[in-house]
């Protein structure tokens, strides 16, 4: 019979890789903790128009990248390829903004994407992000890019932070017409896909991979030079509050992001690390997206990162904690050896008990197999055996076992 082998794009994340999606969640969630973030759990599916009206009609997710169907109610729905765009919906929806204040609010899980699957790159891939809401202020550029800076030094990853300014919706417009105009003179030599960008979607040909766009776009005009006064004051003093910070950054003048709804700030943290795909967190504001899907007008700013692309870039996890394996010696001990096993856990123990009957040398092998640390074995007594040194000492009690095992470890 053919094996049923797992859809192209999507794939197993186990063993060494699930221990290092959860150590990556898990320090970015005790981050988020510490600056006083609130989980939100969005849903997998929502209304297509959604994506459209936020992430844009003319950008790559939108046009190719979405999985789109119809369910059974005949609603045109899409599995959610990012997760800014429901946090805004839900910010509006459930009318956070009410509470007056501000909001910051943090989520993770799967993102989905038709795009051509190679390494760092899913049609099913993770992400975890964050976003406030209400604030205006170079406060909060500041704190969230130095907050993503901070947990990628803990995960110990090699990175560079690339920041740019897209300046306010006046500015963009302006430059837009300019880099139009410029990209007109040479449109001959660009790819296919940026010839048909320039009306569509301008920005994104600075983005293009392509090296004949990129050498064409080399000279072309910098959205820097563009800034109207208000944003080109928010963009120095975001950088004179990094310096202040030490937060290391480049300044980027290509770096438009892929998406439609961005203003000012735009960051990426980048990594040469993993080739091609080399973008492991990405973000920046939006001031214009509440307002833009119906709710007040409302300042914001967000990022994700990529969950797949760190497990690449992550090498030691910290260490385990050690494995004790509970080993009946016979069938007639198992309740002991089932109720000694609690007892060690409710101690806060990692416990196995050795689920797998046989031998005394098949069941040794299975304990090594596991990687134990140590192994009781139960019979009338207790023998506690270290499994590197050999070491045994016996006891005649749990409790007396007990003791010795958390005196070991
Ligand atoms: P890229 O330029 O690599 O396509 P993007 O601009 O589409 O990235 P965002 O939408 O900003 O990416 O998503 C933020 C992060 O999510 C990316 O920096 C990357 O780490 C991760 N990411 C995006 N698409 C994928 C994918 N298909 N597979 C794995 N990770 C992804
Ligand atoms: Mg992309």
């Amino acid at each position: 019979m053919s094996k049923i082998q797992k859809v192209r794009g999507f794939q197993d994340i186990y063993g060494e890789n699930a221990k290092k999606y959860r150590y990556i969640v898990d320090t970015f969630r005790e981050t988020f903790e510490k600056y006083n973030f609130k989980e939100i759990i969005l849903p997998f599916v929502e209304d297509i128009s959604l994506f459209k009206r936020s992430v844009g009609e003319a950008t790559d997710i939108v046009q190719k990248e979405m999985y789109v169907f119809l369910d059974k109610g005949g609603r045109e729905v899409a599995l959610r390829p990012e997760g800014t765009a429901s946090c805004v919906r839900a910010y509006i929806e459930e009318k956070m903004y009410a509470e007056g204040g501000y909001h910051k609010l943090f989520y993770e899980g799967a993102m989905f994407r038709y795009e051509r699957p190679q390494a760092g790159r899913y049609r099913q891939f993770h992400q975890i992000g964050a976003e406030i809401f209400g604030v205006s202020s170079v406060l909060a550029d500041t704190e969230l890019i130095s907050m993503v800076y901070k947990i990628l030094k803990r995960l110990k990853i090699d990175f560079k932070l690339e920041i740019n300014s897209l300046g306010d919706f006046q500015s963009r417009k302006t430059y837009t017409q300019e880099l139009i105009k410029y990209l007109k003179q040479y449109e001959n030599g660009l790819c296919e896909t940026c010839k048909s960008r320039i009306n569509t979607n301008p920005l994104r040909v600075l983005d293009c991979k392509v090296e004949s766009c990129k050498q064409i776009t080399k000279d072309a005009p910098k959205i820097i030079d563009y800034l109207s006064e208000e944003s080109e004051k928010r963009f120095t003093q975001l950088k004179e509050y990094l310096k202040a910070l030490n937060i290391d950054f480049v300044e980027n003048p290509r770096l438009v992001r892929g998406l439609d709804y961005y203003t000012d700030t735009v960051f990426e943290f980048t990594t040469d690390q993993i080739g091609a795909q080399g973008t492991v967190a990405a973000g920046g504001r939006y001031d214009n997206l509440v307002e833009q899907l119906g709710g007040p007008p409302t300042p914001a700013l967000g990022f994700a990162a990529g969950i797949e692309r760190l497990i690449l870039l992550v090498k030691d996890l910290p260490s385990e904690k050690p494995l004790i394996t509970v080993i009946p010696l016979t069938p007639d001990y198992n309740i002991q050896a089932l109720s000694f096993s609690e007892s060690l856990r409710n101690s806060g123990i990692k416990t196995e008990t050795l689920l797998k009957e046989g031998s005394l040398k098949s069941m040794m092998k299975t304990a090594d197999k596991l990687k134990s640390d140590y192994v009781v074995f139960i019979s009338d007594k207790y023998e506690l055996k270290e499994m590197k040194s050999g070491n045994q000492e016996i006891f005649y009690t749990p409790e007396d076992t007990l003791e010795a095992v958390k005196d070991k470890i």
